[in-house]
């Protein structure tokens, strides 16, 4: 066993495209295949565009595929010639998890913000457990966000192009070609500082405060510069960055914060790989410089002043 381990940040970060990736992989390998038995809503205020009754008109369907675009769960349903696509974004603390029928419900669960841990069982279902789909095989995946910023959609994977959400996401950020990254920031990016651009999700989907902050230290880029006033090498850089600090965050299955680590290895791993993040006041790894901390593109934003120009 580790022992306990404290990790405390300013404020919940919220899951990104790597902690998506990781619950969507967690999923996949569990999920496919299973029949939907019946579906219980014990927060509708979580629903977005369906009702409590849509949900429950998922029995009997099967699930075929777990994918994902940007920070948003696609859990592809399917019964006879009928398609589904239950969208789950995890908003700030949303947790999406698993539990095999014989499996033991855990109080660890509880700390978990990534979403996913799948040796020491599953959560409790609690006051903020919001949705339990219960399935043939006695398995149920669950839907628990004590904040509440986290939505269910349900929709025809016809539609899937005219839902709102996401029709206005550009595409995925992670295994994007650095050229193609590079042309589309100078084409939507415009004025607009190296922040707000990868925070824009209609330009690349996926970045959000966490590895906006680490692809600019690791492209020693400040994150208030404007893009235009980049050379054009500084830009290929930024954008090299970006795929490298997602390939991290996917390869340690995301960011976690949370109180306890277990023994079992299951739980992401980056936090320890952060040199920015969370670290404002703090000296830089790089330079020894201390990291400035200010609200850029209305977040807060961690950049070395010394080794960031
Ligand atoms: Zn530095």
């Amino acid at each position: 066993m580790v022992g306990k381990v404290t990790v405390v940040y300013p404020v919940d970060p919220m899951p990104e495209l790597p902690e998506v990736e990781t619950v969507r992989r967690g999923l996949e390998v569990r999920l496919v295949g299973e029949v939907v038995g019946s579906v219980e809503v014990r927060q509708p205020g979580i629903l977005e565009a369906c009702q409590v009754q849509d949900l429950q008109g998922l029995a009997g369907f099967r699930v075929s595929a777990i994918d994902r675009r940007a920070k948003y769960l696609l859990i592809r349903l399917e019964r006879e010639a009928e398609a589904r696509s239950l969208v789950v974004h995890l908003g700030m603390t949303g947790q999406l998890t698993y539990q095999a029928d014989q499996e033991e419900a855990t109080d660890t669960f509880r700390r978990l913000v990534s979403g996913y841990q799948k040796s020491v069982g599953a959560h409790k279902i609690d006051s903020h457990t919001h949705l339990v789909a219960t399935f043939l095989s006695g398995a149920r995946l669950m839907f628990r966000d004590p904040r509440r910023f986290g939505r269910i959609l349900l929709i025809q994977a016809c539609e899937e192009d005219d839902c709102p959400r996401l029709a206005r996401l550009g595409p995925d950020a992670w295994k994007a070609d650095p050229l193609a990254l590079k042309r589309r920031w100078i084409e939507r990016g415009g004025k607009r500082t190296v922040k707000a651009i990868l925070l824009d999700q209609s330009i690349f989907g996926g970045v959000g405060n966490i590895y906006a902050d680490e692809a600019c230290f690791e492209a020693r880029i400040r994150p208030q510069r404007i893009l235009s006033s980049l050379s054009s090498a500084r830009i290929d850089v930024l954008a090299k960055a970006v795929g490298l600090v997602l390939d991290k965050g996917v390869q340690n299955a995301g960011t976690s914060f949370r109180d306890f680590v277990g023994a079992d290895g299951e739980s992401g791993t980056n936090q320890e790989d952060l040199r920015v993040y969370g670290r404002g006041g703090q000296l830089c790894f790089r330079c020894g410089g201390v990291l400035h901390k200010a609200v850029v593109a209305q977040r807060t934003t961690v950049w070395c002043a010394k080794c960031q120009t």
